[in-house]
C-alpha cells in the first residue's frame, strides 16, 4: 500500500464550465438505477427527519425487496440496495404508504438539509422552516426542473448545514455563532452555495427566500447555462444574481439594498459538527447521536431504533449528512442495544470518521470491496477523516477537508482533499 500523500486531484465539477447533459442520472424512489447488485432506490428525506413508523417501514423494505440494508448518504437521505428489477411497484406503494413519497413528480428534487440538533442544544429549531419549505416545494410544479443533484440547506446558525455548500440555503438567527452575523434576532440570511449572502428576511418567509432563489437559478440557468446542475456551474456573473436585492417570484418582503449583495461574509466552519453519543444540555440528556459503520446497517438494527422510540413523533429520528442518527428522548437503555446492534457512539472510534462508497461487489466500476478494507485502513490512519473509493470517480466523498484512499487495482492510491 503507498503511504505517500499526495496534493489531490479537483474532483467536484469544475465552477462556471458548461456541463454536456442536463441528464443527471440521480436514482430516486421511483427512477431506480442500476447496480451489480441489482437496482439502487434513493428515498429523498427532507432534513433526514422520520417517524419511528416510517423507519420501520424503511427497513421492513430493505429486508423483503432489497439487500436487507439501509444506507445513509451524505445528504441525510436512505438508499436500498439490491432491489429487484420488477419490485419498482412495490416499493413506490410500502413508500407512499408510509408518507415517504408525498409526489412522483417531485420525488428527486426534496434533497433538503437541516441542522440535525435544531432545537435541541439552544440553537434554533429548524422543523417549521423545513415543513413550511417542503410544502411549497411540493406545491410548486416549476421546480421538478431542478436537478436531482441541488441541494437546499437550513442551517440553525452553527455553520454545520452551510459547510456542506448547499446551491441555495437559509440561515436561522443566533448571534454571535456565525461569523458576520449582523441582522437582527428574527430575520434568516440567505446563503449561496455555502457563502452567506445579504438578502435576508424574517424567518417565517425563510421558506420563500428559498423558493424565491430556486426558481432564479431555473433562469439563470435557461439563460447561460442550461445543462447546470449546481449553482457553482453558473458562470461567476450569473451565481451573483441569484442573490439579488430584489423580491424573487415568490418573494414579496423588501430586501437589502442593490450594493450590498457583493458583501458576503465569512462562515465558522466546524469540522465535525454532530458528535456521537449523548446529546446533553445542562445535564440534562435530550438524545442519542449513533454512528452507522459506513454509513449503513442491517434492517433488524433500524428496527430496534424504531422500537428504542416510545412516541410516534415526527421527525423524532433525524439522520444526518454524516452517516449518523439522532434520537432524540429514546428509551433509558437505547445506548446497550445500539452497541450491540454495531452503532457507533464515540468519536473515538477508528470507524467514526471513515466512509467509503459502495465498492466491490456492488459496483460494477469498483477496483477493491473498500467496506471491507476500512477496518484496516482505519487503524493505519487513526482518528483521520478517511473517505475510502472503488475508483477513481470518488461518490459519496465528503465536502470538507479528508484523506482520499483510492482503489487502484493492487493497492490505495493517498490524497489530501
Ligand atoms: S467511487 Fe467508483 S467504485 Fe465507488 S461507487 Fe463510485 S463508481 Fe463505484
Amino acid at each position: 500500500m503507498r503511504t505517500e500523500v499526495g496534493p489531490g486531484r479537483p474532483n467536484a465539477y469544475p465552477s462556471g464550465v458548461p456541463r454536456a447533459s442536463a441528464d443527471d442520472r440521480c436514482p430516486g424512489a421511483v427512477r431506480l438505477h442500476e447496480a451489480a447488485d441489482g437496482f439502487v432506490g434513493r428515498v429523498r428525506i427532507p432534513g433526514g427527519r422520520i417517524s419511528p413508523s416510517q423507519l420501520g417501514a424503511l427497513a421492513s423494505l430493505a429486508a423483503t425487496l432489497g439487500d436487507g440494508h439501509l444506507y445513509l448518504t451524505s445528504r441525510g437521505n436512505v438508499q436500498l440496495r439490491g432491489l429487484s428489477s420488477g419490485c419498482g411497484q412495490d416499493l413506490a406503494d410500502g413508500l407512499y404508504a408510509a408518507g415517504l413519497l408525498p409526489s412522483l413528480t417531485h420525488d428527486r428534487v426534496r434533497n433538503v438539509v437541516a441542522s440535525p440538533l435544531g432545537g435541541l442544544t439552544g440553537h434554533p429549531a429548524t422543523d417549521e422552516v423545513l415543513h413550511e419549505f417542503d410544502e411549497a416545494l411540493l406545491e410548486d410544479p416549476g421546480l421538478v426542473a431542478l436537478s436531482g443533484r441541488f441541494l437546499f440547506g437550513i442551517d440553525n446558525g452553527t455553520g454545520d448545514v452551510l459547510a456542506l455548500a448547499p446551491d441555495v440555503a437559509v440561515v436561522l438567527p443566533v448571534d454571535g455563532t456565525v461569523t458576520g452575523w449582523t441582522a437582527g434576532t428574527d430575520v434568516a440570511r440567505l446563503a449561496i452555495a455555502g457563502e452567506l449572502t445579504a438578502v435576508t428576511a424574517p424567518v417565517d418567509l425563510a421558506a420563500d427566500l428559498l423558493i424565491g432563489a430556486a426558481h432564479r437559478f431555473l433562469a439563470l440557468r435557461a439563460e447561460h447555462a442550461p445543462n447546470a446542475w449546481r449553482a457553482k456551474e453558473l458562470p461567476a456573473e450569473a451565481r451573483a444574481e441569484l442573490a439579488p436585492g430584489r423580491p424573487g417570484p415568490q418573494l414579496d418582503n423588501p430586501l437589502e439594498p442593490l450594493d450590498a449583495r457583493h458583501d458576503l461574509r465569512e462562515v465558522t466552519r466546524t469540522p465535525s459538527p454532530v458528535g456521537l453519543g449523548r446529546v446533553a444540555v445542562d445535564d440534562v440528556v435530550r438524545g442519542v447521536v449513533a454512528g452507522a459503520p459506513l454509513g449503513s446497517a442491517p434492517a433488524e438494527a433500524w428496527l430496534t431504533i424504531a422500537g428504542l422510540m416510545s412516541h410516534e413523533v415526527p421527525g423524532s429520528i433525524r439522520f444526518t449528512p454524516w452517516r449518523s442518527v439522532v434520537l432524540i428522548d429514546p428509551a433509558p437503555d437505547a445506548e446497550s442495544l445500539l452497541r450491540e446492534h454495531g452503532f457507533l457512539l464515540d468519536d473515538t472510534d477508528p470507524l467514526a470518521t471513515v466512509t467509503a462508497c459502495i465498492g466491490k461487489p456492488g459496483c460494477g466500476k469498483a477496483l477493491a470491496d473498500v467496506r471491507a478494507d476500512a477496518p484496516a485502513l482505519a487503524a493505519a490512519h487513526p482518528g483521520v477523516r478517511l473517505h475510502l473509493s472503488g475508483c477513481d470517480r470518488r461518490c459519496g466523498h465528503p465536502t470538507t477537508p479528508h484523506l482520499s484512499a483510492v482503489a487502484d487495482g493492487t493497492s490505495y492510491t493517498l490524497e489530501q482533499h
